[in-house]
């Protein structure tokens, strides 16, 4: 193990990437690009990605370079024509007039790509009139907790749902936990079926492990029994390995992870793994494997994306080398309306199809993982695949979560749509005029 090498992180952002000696081999479109489509969308990279990820020999296809640079096609043609040439007039001229329009281009773009695609803000709930904006609570047994020091990333992904948050589109920022901690708990005990946080953000695990464990600690904690599992969304095993095994505060967080099993809590690490390449290098299998040394879990989850794994025998690769390290598949979602959606989306149909031929192509050990997964307003559906019934055509569809319990499990049917990339867009199957949970939803958003 090289684990005493240690990595300093080096973050490249649209203000300095151009100190990255990789970035002589972009031809000038591709550099133009980056500029162009970085005023829009977030842009943040970083010296591993850069070193052990991208393959610069082959810029124009590498999926790691999509996920971590801006590409002309993530914005339309006419809006990319729009920010180059006010950001190219404003280079030259320097005009804060110029300026102001080139912003109000920005925003204008960014209002047009779905910013609010989740409603985060329904999930908000509220104690003695008090809106606990730090916590969602959609699903009965399990509240996601926004740590407001964690509300970064390691490295953006260019698919990233969270993408306005990240670029500071006003008001973004209200979405985390600062202050009141108490509060929080004392919400989670009105609640006894609450028995999982879950961490998130951002990626909790860009804080420093002084700072998360004051957050877990207080969970430890002998009138917090009813939390069973304690789980941390994160991308940072693909985008910053070293955080497990090299950085000051690896081994601090290595131990809290210790404490956290000792406390007789399930710990579940629910990793962000898009490609196969990113469980490659000798650093993720390090961090991989120190994890699980603690006892804890890991479990994965990705969406399916045009441009970065839309291919079946990827994903069954992907599959078989986590368990190989023994991470247990865990989902497969549908990436969400938002952002450079039309770059990234794929049909309905053809994420199912990437799912069964995957999933058929596994052993029965890799087959954990559900999918694809839609995270709309009432839940999280799965497309379970395409039928006839009397000679129409339908969606076989199902809830693996629902904002009501009762909903999962059970099968239903919209109308088949070759063309539909999400949920709002299918209409129910066999002449219905609506699905069976849509009357109830209304009380679920407006109570
Ligand atoms: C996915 C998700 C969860 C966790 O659901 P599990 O099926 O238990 O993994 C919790 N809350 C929200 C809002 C989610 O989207
Ligand atoms: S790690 Fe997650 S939250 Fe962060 S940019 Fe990627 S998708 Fe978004």
């Amino acid at each position: 193990m090289d684990s005493k090498n240690k990595k300093a992180y080096q973050a490249y952002t649209l203000r300095n990437f151009n100190d990255l000696d990789e970035i002589r081999h972009l031809s000038e479109e591709d550099l133009e690009a980056v500029e162009v489509v970085g005023q829009v969308l977030p842009f943040k990279t970083n010296n591993y990605a850069a070193h052990e990820l991208i393959d610069w020999d082959n810029v124009s296809s590498d999926a790691m370079f999509t996920l971590h640079f801006p590409r002309r096609d993530m914005l339309t043609p006419e809006q990319y024509e729009t920010v180059k040439s006010l950001l190219f007039e404003f280079k030259k001229s320097e005009d804060p007039s110029v300026r102001q329009k080139l912003d109000d281009a920005v925003e204008q773009i960014r209002m047009s790509l779905n910013p609010h695609s989740s409603g985060q803000s329904h999930n908000m709930p509220v104690l003695d009139g008090v809106k606990l904006t730090g916590l969602q609570h959609k699903y009965r047994e399990t509240v996601l907790f926004f740590p407001g020091p964690g509300q970064t990333c390691h490295a953006y992904c260019s698919f990233c749902f969270r993408w306005p948050q990240f670029s500071k589109m006003a008001g973004e920022d209200k979405f985390s936990i600062r202050e009141n901690y108490e509060m929080y708990m004392d919400y989670i005990k009105s609640k006894p079926d609450v028995t999982d946080v879950l961490f998130t953000g951002g990626d909790p695990m860009t804080m420093n492990t002084n700072v998360f464990s004051k957050y877990v600690d207080r969970l430890l904690e002998e009138d917090m029994k009813q939390i069973k599992t304690i789980r941390i969304g994160t991308k940072s095993l693909a985008h910053w390995p070293y955080r497990f095994t090299t950085d000051n505060d690896a081994d601090g967080m290595i131990q809290l992870f210790e404490k956290i099993v000792a406390a007789e809590k399930h710990l579940a690490v629910m990793a962000h793994f898009n490609h196969p390449k990113e469980m490659e290098t000798p650093a993720v299998k390090e961090a991989i494997h120190r994890i699980l040394c603690t006892n804890a879990q890991i479990r994965t989850q990705s969406p399916v994306l045009n441009h970065i794994n839309n291919d079946p025998a990827l994903w069954a690769r992907m599959w078989r080398r986590q368990a190989d390290l023994g991470c247990i598949p865990y989902y497969m979602f549908v990436a969400r309306d938002t952002g450079a959606k039309h770059y990234f989306e794929v049909p309905l149909e053809r994420a199912q199809q990437v799912f069964r031929e995957a999933y058929q192509s596994v052993s029965g050990i890799c087959r954990t993982v559900r999918g694809p997964s839609m995270s709309d307003h009432a839940g999280k559906i799965q497309i379970l695949g395409t039928s006839e019934v009397y000679g129409e055509k339908i969606f076989v569809l199902r809830f693996l979560q629902g904002r009501n319990p009762n909903w999962v499990a059970k099968p239903f049917f919209a109308k088949y749509d070759p063309e539909a990339t999400w949920f709002d867009q299918l209409k129910p199957a066999f002449g219905e005029k609506e699905f069976f949970f849509e009357s109830e939803i209304e009380d679920y958003l407006n109570p």
